[in-house]
């Protein structure tokens, strides 16, 4: 029974059950707090279960006399208490339930890989009363680091609770929460600092000492020997006079090649360089900071001096990458710098025990320098000093499609004021509303400019290629002749270029030249790309959104006739045709169809950095800041694809990835040129491209948003009903709208609904409503447990805070 006089207090508790998506309702002590780990009633059973909110009112629904107490708290909260709050900030933010931000928050498997474990004081001698724990004693004496698992005694020895028990009264014995035994650990040995000085010690015993101090204070023994060639005999002695401690140590699996990489130095910065680096060390607490540095201009070396006064002050830093796949080059650098015992990997394409794995150092304060994907953003690093996004451009950034549909540099925006730390943005082509909210007197942002390559390097002069002359000289090839003459020179110098083409596969579409119709796919509202499957010689037809593959149909679908033809370029045909043409160069092709195995974007990378005359034929990926000082030349082979997108950031988006694809030419010791291919060489965005004034097109392309009431001049939410049934999925969406008319507040809009820009995507249906708000309005009056019920079953409302797509 609760003391009278002390306010009721209930707690929703997420129960470790399987497939459970709905927090639990227990009675709580007004100790419970959010995070801890307990132990309920769950039908007949006691299961495991997080506290993720404590409420002073019980739901109208709920019935208080059914409400059954928590059982048991196993372990207190071991989470910070702003990392909650941060949590519930992003929840109510996209319009979710907690329970939908932990799922991307927490490594799976959180609650079942944890276990309560009991060990022994040492030095403790008890008075024990019970035969239960006088059986229990000697068997705790046997593992006095680790002791056992509750449950592993409870199973082995009858009355062992009782034992327990009074073991736990007597003080002898401490109980303890393991977040799980971890798939990878090893124990291995650490040494650690313990007291820097001591009256008598040696010169050498003394100088062991100032290495260890150096070095953070603690690091593995074994490499600790090799670098300082310590004997084991001298590093005792110093454990025996109680300045250092060798103790075992966990070692977790990094998520790092261990291949020998050389350690580096770093760069005597340039003035630029310079002021940056002064600017984030002056930074505030939560501040934000955008370093828009042209390509090649050293934002990387940049960073890692940004990092390293930290790592010496023992505290962490958090660095987001678009992909770590595509970044492997970042990585290694930092390696190289710090070393790879104080930096850790973690992203979706480790394995479930990887991420847990790494996740649970991170807590335990074991790694310093987390690289990271998106859902990194909520790595439980203690001790933040900075959080650093790199490519904040880059729209993997924000999670399409599954719920929570965040955006990780608002994530990381609001993760910097919880912990005080600055925020650094990095991009060689801001997104437009970082940028803006660097503009003004009101600025919120503050704009650190790299406006030069290093060591005196130029940006590639750009060339336009206007394709409709090259028809009308009658060169029908998919190669200007400028291109062509810039290859042969190319192959001529043995130098190595860059092919980019926006699009995969061998064509983009097949059509029928009889009746006109393109062979679509049967699941979704697009058309098949052709490809040319290598290893089983054949030619498929592929859907780029649903992966629905089939062979290549000798006649139309639709009206029979045998004229079927491949239209538009894809990655593959060009590089078939540059085999064709240039049968002496290298070809390499870099997309989503030859990279995929693990390591695979690394090696074709080094196979095509390895040849002396070589060509590099890819898609968008290209753009993901990989360093190739080689390059001489970059060919953009048809940049009408991406300028004709049907989306209002479609502008900003193409000259985004023309910059950074223009960036790889010319980053080493020779200059670099750049050929861009179009039907519209008049297109504003290639002549901003050639004058490479990235800052003057956002400016236009700011008055351009706010006359037409785009974000960041409004703000934008997406509702999209997703489902098998058109008739059902629209009926649905207007349903929705006709709740919404009514309570629209003053300046909110309400567009559609519509059928989505692609109406249908594996097999389901999708009609959606755009809301549009003034900056300053929240969306929390929408009426979300409405908007579900216009939904029957088998329509899924997905809701898209902020959306970059449409
Ligand atoms: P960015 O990330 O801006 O594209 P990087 O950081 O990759 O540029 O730097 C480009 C190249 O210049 C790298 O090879 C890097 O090692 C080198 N670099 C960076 N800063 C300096 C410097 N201050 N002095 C000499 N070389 C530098
Ligand atoms: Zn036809
Ligand atoms: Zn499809």
């Amino acid at each position: 029974m609760r003391h009278p006089g002390l306010p009721q207090a209930w707690a929703e508790v997420l129960v470790d059950c399987p497939g459970l998506e709905t927090p639990y309702t227990y009675e709580a002590s007004p100790a419970i707090a959010v995070g801890d780990v307990v132990l309920v009633p769950f039908g007949d059973r006691l299961v495991g279960g997080l506290v993720v909110r404590i409420v002073s009112e019980l739901a109208a629904e709920l019935d208080a006399t059914r409400i059954r107490p928590i059982h048991e708290v196993v372990a207190q909260s071991f989470f910070q208490p702003h990392y909650w709050a941060l949590l519930e900030q992003t929840a109510s933010y996209y319009q979710v339930s907690l329970t939908q931000v932990l799922r991307v928050a927490l490594p799976p498997g959180l609650l079942r890989r944890s276990q309560r474990r009991i060990r022994a004081r040492s030095g403790t001698q008890p008075i024990l009363r019970s035969g239960a724990a006088q059986r229990l004693w000697p068997l705790l004496q046997k593992n006095l680091e680790t002791g056992y698992s509750w449950r592993y005694l409870c199973q082995q020895h009858p009355q062992a609770s009782q034992g327990l028990r009074e073991l736990l009264q007597t003080g002898c014995v401490e109980s303890y929460i393991c977040l799980g035994k971890s798939t990878q650990a090893k124990q291995q040995l650490a040494i650690t600092l313990v007291q820097p000085r001591s009256p008598h010690l040696t010169d050498r015993q003394a100088a062991v000492l100032a290495q260890l101090q150096q070095l953070g204070g603690e690091v593995w023994l074994q490499s600790f020997q090799e670098q300082t060639g310590a004997s084991r005999g001298l590093l005792d002695r110093l454990s025996v006079l109680g300045c250092v401690a060798i103790t075992p140590k966990e070692r977790l699996r990094s998520g790092l090649q261990t291949t020998d990489l050389s350690a580096d130095q770093p760069r005597q910065l340039t003035p630029a360089q310079a002021a940056a680096l002064a600017q984030i060390q002056q930074a505030g607490a939560g501040e934000t900071l955008l370093l828009h540095g042209v390509t090649g201009s050293g934002k990387t070396e940049v960073y890692l001096q940004a990092i390293a006064p930290l790592l010496d002050q023992q505290r962490s830093v958090l660095v987001l990458v678009p992909e770590i796949g595509l970044t492997p080059q970042l990585t290694e650098r930092f390696q190289q710098r710090f070393g790879g015992d104080r930096l850790c990997l973690y992203h979706s394409g480790l394995s479930d025990g990887e991420r847990y794995d790494a996740w649970r150092q991170m807590l335990l304060g074991g790694a310093r320098v987390v690289i990271g994907t998106r859902s990194a953003v909520f790595a439980p690093l203690p001790n933040l000093g900075l959080i650093i996004l790199d490519e904040e451009h880059d729209s993997s950034f924000k999670q399409e499609q599954t719920p929570p549909c965040y955006h990780a540099r608002q994530v990381a925006h609001w993760r910097s004021q919880w912990e005080g730390c600055p925020l650094l943005l990095g991009s060689a082509t801001p997104d437009l509303e970082t940028w803006a909210a660097t503009q003004g007197a009101e600025a919120q942002t503050r704009y650190l400019a790299l406006p030069d390559r290093v060591e005196a390097r130029t940006l590639p002069p750009v060339e336009i290629v206007d394709l409709r002359q090259e028809l009308a000289n009658g060169n029908r090839s998919i190669f200007s002749t400028k291109l062509q003459q810039a290859l042969v020179d190319l192959q001529a110098r043995g130098e190595q270029g860059i092919l980019f083409i926006h699009r995969r596969g061998h064509s983009t579409f097949v059509s029928c030249r009889a009746c006109g119709t393109p062979i679509g796919c049967p699941h979704c509202d697009v058309s098949l790309s052709y490809h040319l499957d290598q290893v089983l010689n054949q030619s498929l037809l592929r859907c780029h959104y649903c992966n629905y593959t089939q062979a290549q149909p000798q006649r139309c679908p639709a009206c029979d006739s045998p004229y079927l033809k491949n239209f538009g370029s894809g990655s593959q045909r060009v590089e078939a045709e540059v085999k064709r043409l240039f049968p002496e160069l290298a070809v390499y092709r870099y997309d989503s169809d030859t990279t995929r195995q693990k390591g695979g974007h690394q090696k074709v990378l080094d196979q095509f950095r390895s040849q002396p005359a070589s060509l590099l034929v890819g898609t968008q990926m290209l753009t993901k800041g990989i360093d190739l000082p080689e390059v001489t030349l970059v060919g953009v082979v048809a940049a009408d694809g991406l300028l004709h997108m049907p989306d209002f950031r479609a502008s900003e988006r193409s000259l985004q990835t023309l910059i950074q694809v223009a960036g790889r030419a010319g980053r080493g010791d020779r200059p670099g040129r750049v050929i861009v291919q179009t039907y519209c060489p008049d297109h504003p965005v290639l002549t901003h491209l050639l004058d490479h004034n990235y800052a003057q097109f956002l400016g236009e392309e700011l008055q351009e948003r706010q006359a037409h009431g785009y974000p960041p001049a409004q703000r934008l939410l997406l509702l999209s009903c997703r489902g098998l049934e058109e008739a059902v999925v629209m009926t649905a969406a207007e349903a929705i709208a006709d709740r919404l008319h009514p309570i629209l507040p003053a300046g909110v809009e309400l567009l559609g609904p519509a059928p989505a820009n692609i109406a249908r995507i594996a097999r389901r249906h999708r009609w959606q409503l755009l809301l549009k708000a003034p900056p300053e309005t929240d969306w929390q009056w929408l009426p979300l447990t409405d908007l579900r019920v216009c939904c029957p079953k088998g329509v899924n409302l997905l809701i898209d805070v902020d959306p970059l797509s449409f």
